[in-house]
């Protein structure tokens, strides 16, 4: 009779296809012993539980596999001879249960029973062990599995980890024997290779095979570097483009060395092959925001710098010139402020563009080109780039002389012309551009960008618009420009800006209507007239704040004069038209005012026609609100730009000032008699006062005073002059009705 004893000191099953730390055999190492007879069973079971294993046992295989489908012994031990199922059958089964893969199994035989030996091993026995009583000699061989086994399973583990890690950094391993001094030979890749090539492990390939896969233009490159390293046997170190099976392109590491020379000398290769696409993009990427900047996606200031070195590098070499343009946009600051800063910077795209169009442009240059050294690589160097702001430069790398940069110059100016749609509105944009050649004007980068900066500042000094090539007689004037705009910082600060009043008469009534407030610059005990730092002050934005000085001084003075000597009439205060399109201009012409406690009706503003027309609509709203509160809206320079008839007729203007142009000419051409004739017709039609400006002479105001045009200013009457100047010749021409300009009062029309 068999007896099927109770399984004792069992543990449970570790889910472990993978060897895991748990499945490490403890201090009592669990053995599961099985042998259909039962004395055998007995005594073997006592014997090793004395010996510290702790054991279960069975009497049948069945028994065991069916206690083997939740558990994982440490150990197995199985009698070769058991009828129903034998040690080798249920050997043969507890293998494909899970877990038990790697789990060592003692198969016990009869003494010189050689075939039972082989058909153990085939049946997946680890080892095999004369049965014998003793027990020392089985407990020995039972503590060798042990610790077999757990070598083996730590090398599992470790595999598995390397496996792992290979996988996460796409890599896999290659062996490869080349036939001597050739790249054809036998390839042996690992499971992991080829994952990274897109095959199915396994599968035979050959290098042909895969030197398919590189994109046909690097191939040729690809086979000699192999064929050198072949014949020196040197180390490879490479990166190489492949398109895999399924389309996708991918940028594959190759290193490989040399293993010792086999006989013959022949020599085989180990190595590794990695999938660093997504680290060579990382890196594009990288070395595309180092060198282009965000947003024009034209070369920046470091990648220019590079491409001018080589450039220079190849002129020197060939003895040829070299052209950088600077490209400054004019009153860039104005868009910028006026319309905010996200549409300044769709302008610049848009601008980016259309110089990119201007040039061979070349988006990129490997350095390997660059490198390369034909005679017309550095053709490919010539690129638009933005140095920072509204600043932005041309790099010719061969131009045959200073005409071939100024036409190139020309195209610039000319790619502005069409107007830019930002932020709903048109804007016209144009540049000034400088122009310095190598070597004649510089012979590093530096030197260029600074002289063309230089020729770039003449051009803007120049009224804008234009171009310049670079002569050291403009150096000076460059400089004084840049002292100019330092001092002006701080002119108002120092309290160097002073106003000048010009009276405004109306010759029918004989009397003082007004005054208009001109600015000056009081520096270095010169008085610096508003034409050479008004431009300036637009165009680096101390326009706002001298403006609003201006306003809230003219305020002042009008104080003084009505307490004075009952100045009753108006002042008016020329203001940029941008600041018209500032929300808060309304309520610091209300302030000024208050804070002098002067009627807002005395307070006269002065935009010019041009201005108003270059803004369009966004000086609209403004104009009406201070129109609503009292102030009064004059049109500066009038009849020199173009304004639309609607605008006149629904804008709440107050006035029309004929430009000095028109007024110098008059009695002289007859087309200036025209105009003027034209433009008080207008005015009065539309209600609207007209003055003339710029009056010099007596027979001009006679000609104005005959079409109509009795509210003149100009040195006929008086210079525009300082505060109490202004008073003493209000005061004068109050007490000395005989000037000239009064007389003409008396003349019947
Ligand atoms: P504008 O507003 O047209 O001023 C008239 C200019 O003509 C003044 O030049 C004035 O001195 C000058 N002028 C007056 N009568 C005569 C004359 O009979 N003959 C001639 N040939 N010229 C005469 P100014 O003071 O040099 O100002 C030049 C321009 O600077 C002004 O032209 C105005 O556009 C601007 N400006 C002056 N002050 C300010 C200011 O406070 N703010 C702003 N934004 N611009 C100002
Ligand atoms: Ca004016
Ligand atoms: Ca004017």
């Amino acid at each position: 009779m068999r007896l099927c004893l109770p399984a004792l000191n069992v543990k449970p099953v570790t889910p472990a296809s993978t060897p895991s730390e748990d499945s490490l055999p403890e201090a009592s190492p669990s053995v599961l012993l099985v042998d259909d007879d039962e004395t055998n069973l007995m005594l073997t079971a006592m014997a090793l539980r004395g010996r510290g294993f702790s054991v279960t046992s069975f009497s049948t295989g069945r028994a065991a596999l069916g206690y083997l489908r939740s558990k994982v012994p440490d150990i197995v031990v199985l009698d070769a001879q058991m009828p129903d199922l034998d040690g080798f059958v249920t050997c043969q089964r507890l293998r494909t249960l899970p877990a038990l893969e790697h789990v060592p199994v003692l198969m016990l035989t009869g003494l010189d029973d050689d075939e039972s030996i082989n058909r153990a091993y085939r049946a997946g026995a680890t080892d095999f062990f004369v049965k014998t009583p003793q027990w020392s000699l089985l407990e020995g061989r039972l503590r060798y599995l042990l610790r077999a086994s757990r070598t083996q399973q730590e090398l599992l583990r470790s595999r598995a980890r390397l496996a792992r890690a290979l996988d996460l950094a796409r890599m896999g391993s290659f062996d490869w024997h080349p036939v001597p001094g050739r790249w054809e030979g036998r390839l042996e890749l690992s499971a992991e290779a080829y994952l990274v090539i897109g095959l199915v492990p396994g599968i035979a390939i050959g290098l042909r095979r895969l030197i398919r896969m590189v994109p046909r233009t690097d191939r040729h490159a690809l086979l000699s570097m192999l064929g050198t390293f072949n014949t020196h046997r040197s180390v490879l170190a490479t990166d190489v483009a492949i398109e895999l099976p399924d389309g996708r392109r991918r940028v594959i590491h190759l290193e490989a060395e040399p293993d010792s020379p086999g006989p013959g000398g022949s020599g085989s290769y180990t190595g590794v092959v990695q999938d660093v696409t997504d680290r060579r993009t990382a890196e594009d990427k990288i070395r595309h925001l180092a060198n282009f900047d965000s947003l024009t996606g034209l070369p920046n200031r470091r990648q220019l710098l590079w491409r001018t070195e080589r450039a220079l590098e190849y002129a020197r070499r060939q003895g040829h010139l070299c052209g950088l343009l600077l490209i400054d946009l004019d009153r860039f600051k104005v868009i910028n402020d006026t319309l905010g800063h996200a549409a300044g910077d769709e302008l610049l795209a848009e601008v980016a563009k259309r110089l990119r169009l201007c040039v061979r442009h070349s988006e990129q240059v490997t350095e390997a080109a660059a490198e390369a050294g034909s005679n017309r690589t550095h053709r490919t160097l010539e690129a638009v780039g933005r140095l920072g702001g509204d600043e932005f430069v041309a790099l010719l790398p061969e131009v045959a002389n200073e005409q071939d940069a100024e036409r190139v110059a020309s195209r610039i100016l000319d790619s502005m012309k069409a107007p830019i749609y930002v932020a709903g509105q048109e804007c016209i944009v144009t540049a000034s551009v400088g122009v310095a050649l190598y070597p004649r004007d510089g012979l590093n980068m530096l030197d260029l960008i600074r002289n063309a900066d230089v020729a770039m500042y003449s051009a803007k000094a120049s009224g804008r618009n234009a171009t310049a090539v670079y002569a050291p007689s403009l150096a000076t004037s460059g400089r004084e420009r840049l002292a100019i705009e330092t001092a002006l910082y701080k002119a108002l600060e120092r309290q160097e800006l002073v106003l000048h009043y010009q009276p405004k008469v109306d010759v029918q009534q004989g009397c003082v209507v007004g005054a208009e407030a001109l600015m000056r610059w009081k520096r270095a005990g010169r008085l610096v007239p508003p034409g050479d730092f008004i431009p300036l002050a637009e165009e680096i934005g101390l326009i706002l704040p001298m403006s609003q000085w201006a306003l809230g001084e003219a305020a002042r003075q009008l104080r003084v004069w009505r307490d004075r000597f009952g100045f009753s009439h108006s002042v008016a205060v020329n203001l940029p038209s941008r600041l018209f399109e500032r929300a808060d201009l309304v309520d610091h012409v209300r302030l000024s005012a208050l804070a002098c406690g002067v009627p807002l009706d005395s307070i006269q503003l002065e935009i010019t026609e041009t201005g108003l027309m270059r803004g369009h609509q966004g000086a609209f709203p403004a104009l009406q609100r201070l129109h609503d509160i009292g102030v009064r809206i004059s049109i500066d320079d009038f009849g020199t730009g173009y304004s639309s008839l609607s605008y006149l007729t629904t804008l709440p203007i107050a006035e029309l000032k004929i430009d000095g142009s028109f007024v110098r000419d008059l009695g002289r051409t007859p087309q200036s008699e025209a105009v003027v004739t034209a433009i008080i017709a207008l005015a009065r039609s539309l209600g609207l006062g007209v003055v003339a400006e710029g009056v010099e002479t007596e027979r001009q105001a006679q000609v104005l005073h005959t079409l109509g045009c009795h509210v003149m200013q100009g040195y006929l009457f008086s210079r525009p002059l300082p505060a109490e100047d202004f008073e003493r010749w209000v005061l004068r021409a109050r007490i000395q009705p005989s000037a000239p300009w009064i007389l003409m009062a008396e003349e019947p029309l």
